[in-house]
């Protein structure tokens, strides 16, 4: 199938609430990536109270919120629960960030009380003392260059017997100690790095449209594109913070 018949559509999941750190800039990301290659893209954005349909989503992407605001998304997540399930055990691919990846899982515990999560992943969360906050590098299995970003988070996360989205080479990651960075269930990856995940990381994105384009289309192969100066950044990252 030409590249040019393939369609794309992104579901930004609450941007009226979990919006923080601008995590909506892997949406442009995605677009772009897209658009470069001749993949038709667009965004639908879904506020709390819009009836979602999951069956014309390709990818989700659910960003970071504070404790208030997660406390306040979890009765609309829970509401839409089953479809997103649905949707996931399909093999639907998402991108959940921070607060959005802590909602992925069974609960998360804090100061205030519990904040009930989809249970999509066998995961769950418990604030800690203190917060997890600075730059970040890991190895991912899901991309050859080291995967770069930046965390802020109080909650802990316990992946059980699942994958991490990557092993920690410099920062806290999921819980300050295992070594362990987020999580990769099927085409989900969950993870605490913030803000500009996928365009620090143009081989995380493109692992995201991969899958998203297998799954609607069957075996496609992306056409590279020129990240010479991402890999360059990355690099510096990479000696800066892991090999000085
Ligand atoms: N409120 C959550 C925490 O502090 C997530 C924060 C975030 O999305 N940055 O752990």
């Amino acid at each position: 199938m030409d590249k040019k018949d393939m369609k794309l559509t992104i579901g930004h999941l609450y941007p009226d609430l979990l919006n923080l750190y601008g995590d909506r800039g892997n949406i442009a990301c995605l677009m772009k990536r897209c658009a470069w290659r001749g993949i038709e893209a667009q965004t639908v954005e879904f506020n709390t109270g819009d009836e979602i349909d999951f069956q014309d989503l390709d990818i989700v992407l659910l960003g970071g919120g504070s404790d208030r605001e997660q406390r306040i998304v979890c009765k609309n997540l829970l509401a839409i629960r089953e479809q997103f399930k649905g949707y996931v055990e399909d093999n639907g691919v998402v991108i959940a960030v921070c607060g959005g990846y802590q909602l992925l899982g069974k609960y998360y515990k804090t100061d205030e009380g519990p904040i009930e999560g989809l249970g999509l992943v066998d995961i769950y969360t418990e604030q800690g003392e203190g917060r997890l906050i600075d730059n970040i590098v890991l190895e991912s299995s899901v991309c050859e260059m080291p995967v770069v970003g930046f965390e802020n988070h109080g909650g802990r996360t316990f992946i059980n017997d699942n994958t991490p989205f990557g092993k920690v080479l410099y920062g806290a990651g999921n819980d300050g100690e295992s070594g362990c960075e987020g999580v990769v269930y099927k085409n989900v990856i969950g993870t605490y790095l913030h803000g500009p995940l996928l365009p620090k990381n143009p081989q995380v994105c493109d692992w995201l449209i991969q899958k998203a384009l297998e799954r609607r289309y069957g075996a496609t192969e992306l056409e590279p594109l020129d990240d010479s100066r991402e890999k360059e950044a990355n690099e510096y990252i990479y000696h800066r913070f892991v090999k000085q």
